[in-house]
């Protein structure tokens, strides 16, 4: 059963309660070529995007969202638009009375103690207050120009403010959420959409799962939009993104959705969909057993070759499921036996379908290992399978890359130089490295990686170890060589 909730309407369409989950992305042209966002819009929406995000970083481009509307409702294309707001509360002000939806990040929305780590309890409530404020200010806005708002929380850019109260992690990730939510609510706006996204799949099925079950004991009925943060480029990021995104539907988590993958966003569309087609299959898989998430077990890979783990040892025992039956076995299994170990023929799934099922088993923590019966098992779908096994965080043969998807900041080509990195760092488990857009929000969201490169300008980056500075505006070209200098000296390869 999928969560019960308000449903939502975003310009022409409705998000949440029993419309169709609803596909979204976001341009990454600069937002004042207003011809290029265009047209980025429209293949988006041609491509069945039912809901496409553009950058408001500054009051021009906040100002070019008017043209971009109207310019799309020349063309024919009424489907609507939001606007991506950090920082500054005064973009949403002006961005909503041009588009559809503004999306706010609560954790820079109001920042009223800059450098502060700690707080008082009275600059704890001050800066709260000075939201509700804010938010008092954009309600009128919202409600004459019938505009919908999603408070979209990212794990690596909370309020210092909440870090110093819960820490780091998932629990702050969701007062953020739930703190604003409550602030609109009591303000009678309830056209909400919340989101709370982590560049981990597991935490993000952790912080959605907490998340929609403290709304609903809070009675705030929203919607929710899923993704992962920094997913990533290609397979990576859609494996990574079909294993949260596909749980969570499981759940009955989720209204509408956006595969986050690094360069161009036509390709998350496809992705997206293929998510949507697929949890469908394997609905029952939402009745197994659900364990406390533990890094405990490290499940291994067998194989009928030398691939891998090799062969499996004989006291193993294996259940085979093929496309068509893998809930029924699994289930009976279930019923006696705490894990189960999986035997599968990888030629009768596909990427997706892989993710889904082990994505699921092994987040869950009821699958153990898998034997892989393949004759002639190719590289690259073991590769797929240790991604799988990776992006669950139980076990690690690679170096993890994210990369944010880019958007209108960025300014050089990070699919690129996200290939590069992945290409000449690959063999470090337990090494994470970010290449991120830019550097308005990119150190911030890359605190999960130990290093990282952060567009700066026009073809340039900067590189940061441990979130420290290190290396400033190095042409993009030169990028990856200083980036290995640097992982060198900090001991990090
Ligand atoms: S980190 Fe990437 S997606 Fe995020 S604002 Fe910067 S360029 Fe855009």
């Amino acid at each position: 059963m999928r969560r019960k909730t308000l449903q939502i309407p975003v310009g022409n369409i409705f998000i949440g309660s029993n419309h169709p989950i609803i596909v979204q992305s976001m341009t990454n042209t600069a937002t004042t070529s207003i011809d290029e966002t265009v047209d980025q819009c429209i293949k988006l929406f041609n491509a069945n995007a039912k809901l496409v995000r553009i950058t408001a970083q500054n009051v021009k481009e906040a100002e070019a969202l008017k043209l971009i509307k109207q310019n799309l409702l020349t063309n024919g294309y009424n489907q609507p638009i939001a606007a991506d707001i950090h920082f500054n509360p005064q973009l949403a002000l002006r961005a909503a009375q041009y588009v559809d939806k503004i999306r706010i990040n609560p954790g820079n929305f109001v920042n009223l103690f800059p450098n502060n780590i700690s707080y008082t309890s009275e600059q704890y409530h001050q800066e709260l207050n000075a939201i509700k404020v804010e938010i008092e200010k954009l309600i009128p806005i919202l409600i004459n120009n019938k505009v919908a708002v999603r408070i979209g929380v990212n794990k690596g850019s909370l309020s210092p403010r909440l870090i110093d109260k819960y820490g780091n992690n998932i629990e702050a990730a969701i007062e953020s959420a739930i703190e604003s939510a409550i602030i609109f609510n009591k303000l009678n706006f309830n056209n909400l959409v919340i989101s709370i996204k982590t560049s981990s799949v597991y935490e993000t099925i952790r912080a959605n799962r907490l998340l929609s079950a403290k709304l609903d004991q809070l009675g705030l009925f929203y919607p929710i939009h899923l993704g992962v943060t920094e997913a990533g480029i290609d397979k990576h990021g859609i494996i990574k993104s079909t294993i949260a995104i596909g749980n969570l539907l499981l759940d009955g988590i989720g209204d509408t959705i956006r595969v986050s993958l690094t360069g161009d966003p036509l390709k998350e569309i496809p992705a997206a969909q293929n998510i949507l087609n697929y949890y469908e299959k394997f609905l029952p898989l939402r009745l197994l057993p659900i364990y406390d998430y533990t890094l405990e077990y490290c499940p291994k890979v067998f194989t009928n070759n030398n691939l891998a783990d090799g062969l499996p040892p004989r006291d193993i025992d294996f259940i085979e499921i093929n496309n068509s039956n893998p809930f029924e076995l699994i289930s009976k299994k279930l019923e006696t036996n705490k894990y189960i170990n999986l035997k599968i023929n990888t030629s009768q799934f596909d990427l997706y379908e892989l993710c889904i099922i082990l994505g699921r088993g092994w987040i869950d923590g009821w699958l153990r290992d898998l034997y892989l019966v393949d004759n002639n098992l190719r590289q690259d779908i073991l590769n797929d399978i240790w991604g799988i096994l990776q992006a669950t965080g139980k076990r690690k043969t690679l170096t993890e890359v994210i990369s944010c998807p880019s958007c209108g900041r960025t300014m050089y080509d990070i699919e690129k130089i996200t290939k590069e990195v992945k290409e000449r760092f690959s063999k470090y488990p337990g090494l994470t490295l970010a290449v991120m857009g830019c550097i308005v929000n990119g150190p911030g969201e890359m605190k999960e990686a130990q290093a990282g490169i952060v567009g700066n300008g026009l073809n340039k980056a900067n590189i940061y170890i441990y979130g420290k500075l290190v290396s400033k505006n190095i042409p993009i070209d030169n990028v990856i060589d200083e980036f290995e200098k640097q992982l060198k000296i900090y001991n990090l390869i």
